[in-house]
């Protein structure tokens, strides 16, 4: 055995205490540590000859990156939708690597039953019936793209075709409704050989982000009887804004489509019983994305995709040969998601679930929520910015009040995230440039928000007509 393989198996006790106190400093410091961060030029290092071991790996690391990592995993980062990592979530998360198993099928182990308990779980907690199976998946792109390969197949289905043999293009065109996709429905688009160009745009309900149902309905009126796939949104990034799911669904009744629903974070209004009516009709998607680190607040990656044909899945998926033991009972998860080894995902979710319930998670969404009103409420009183859209649940859609020119907006942006207080990210909404504040963190407080409001109401008063020169440290991205 190379000396230090030999020398870290027998220190083996200290290096875990060791990487424990590394993991204590990461998070006791999230609180005051600059919330972006941008490495100093540095060319990559040669690479290791001789090792160092784990000791001298985790003192390199501590020193040479760790310093610049971002607070993404804190309160006051507010970028994107991205949520931090409950601490029952991280200790699921160093187990699922300290017992490594390969969770593609069961035969020698029970992973798999714990991912099938954890999947139970979850379909509960958005409201589905034990007519969805699901899966662990790496984040919300895949899980579109596994619920969109499944509606392809179904495409090929109701042709008779099996698209999993003859290909995609055996279906000729492929219509693709949707009112505001997120970008990774069209890359899955992409990398199901459908195509970007297929998706169709309806319009949207006024000063909304949620399709026009009416509109839809002439959409798939208009295919003459063709099968279609529907991509509903349950939670936009921009605004947070539903689709009306349940009349989408109905419209089932009268035109042949796939109903696929993005919830990758708004499938969380589930949750809470105030916000439930968003998701009215979740339970009627064929497929149905959500991701878990978001606002699930699990370590990345890790979402979950539910499907109500786990049959066409597998004739996707399958994955056979004659070195891999056939499955028994229920299919192996290789056989129904991209993956075919797997990192049993599930286990942060498990702890989570298990160390908070539905109470505690539903605490966060509620708590997160009320933090992104209190924000709105804030902003809309101040008279340098301006809201682009009202609070419908976690997000805050803003811009300067005047003239909001691209120029103007990313210097107020990168003022913020160059505080070090706080990242914020941009977007923009109508064709007007703006700014996001995404709440699903679940450390965020009253506190993080007053901190946020301080620094963006001061950077928007410091915006002048040429924009402020940029700060040094500024966007991580
Ligand atoms: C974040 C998001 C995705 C993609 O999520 P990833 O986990 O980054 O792949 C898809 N849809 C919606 C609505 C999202 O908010």
């Amino acid at each position: 055995m190379y000396p230090k393989l030999t020398d870290d198996l027998d220190d083996l006790p200290e290096l875990l205490m060791a990487t424990r106190a590394a993991a204590e400093r990461a998070l006791t410091s999230l609180d005051t540590r600059p919330v972006a961060a941008r490495a100093p030029e540095a060319g990559a290092a040669p690479t290791p000859v001789a090792g160092i071991g784990t000791a001298g790996a985790l003192t390199r690391f501590e020193e040479r990156w760790a310093p610049w990592f971002s607070g993404s995993a804190g309160p006051r980062y507010f970028g994107f939708v991205t949520g931090g990592a409950t601490p029952a979530s991280v200790a699921g998360d160093w187990l699922t690597s300290a017992y490594d198993q390969n969770a593609a099928s069961g035969g020698d182990s029970a992973a798999v039953d714990l991912e099938r308990e954890t999947i139970g779980w979850l379909a509960e907690l958005f409201g589905l019936g034990t007519e969805h199976h699901g899966a662990f998946v790496t984040c919300a792109t895949m899980s579109n793209f596994v619920g969109l390969a499944v509606a392809r197949e179904w495409l090929g289905e109701q042709a008779g075709i099996s698209v999993t043999h003859a290909g995609v293009r055996a279906l000729g065109r492929i219509p693709v409704l949707s009112a505001t996709p997120h970008s990774s429905v069209y890359k899955a688009l992409s990398m199901l050989g459908i195509g970007r160009d297929e998706l169709t745009l309806v319009p949207v309900l006024p000063e909304r982000e949620a399709v026009d149902v009416d509109r839809l309905a002439e959409a798939l009126a208009a295919l003459d009887g063709q099968p279609a796939i529907v991509v509903a949104n349950a939670g936009t990034v921009n605004t947070v804004d539903f689709d009306d799911l349940r009349a989408i669904a109905a419209l089932k009744e009268r035109f042949p489509f796939w109903l696929h629903v993005d919830g990758a974070f708004g499938a969380f209004a589930a949750l809470s019983p105030r916000h439930r009516g968003l998701v009215d009709g979740l339970a009627e998607a064929d497929s149905v994305c959500v991701d878990l680190h978001k606002w699930l607040n699990v370590p990345y990656d890790a979402a979950v995709q539910f499907t109500r044909r786990r049959d066409l899945q597998f004739a996707v998926f399958k994955n056979v040969a004659a070195y891999l033991p056939p499955p028994v009972g229920e299919p192996a998860y290789a056989d129904l998601t991209p993956e075919n080894s797997r990192r049993l995902r599930a286990l942060p979710t498990w702890f989570s679930l298990v160390a908070y319930g539905r109470e505690g998670h539903q605490e966060i969404v509620d708590r997160t929520t009320a933090l992104a009103a209190r924000l709105g409420k804030r902003l809309a009183g101040e008279p340098k910015l301006r809201l682009l859209a009202p609070v419908r649940l976690n997000v805050v859609c803003c811009t300067l009040a005047d003239n909001p020119t691209q120029e103007r907006v990313d210097t107020l942006i990168r003022a913020v995230t160059g505080s070090g207080e706080a990242v914020i990210t941009p977007t923009a909404y109508h064709g007007t440039p703006g700014f996001r504040v995404a709440f699903s963190n679940w450390r965020t407080t009253e506190s993080d928000v007053d901190r946020l409001c301080t620094v963006l109401t001061t950077a928007a008063e410091h915006v002048t007509d040429k924009g402020n020169p940029a700060p040094a440290d500024d966007s991580p991205r």
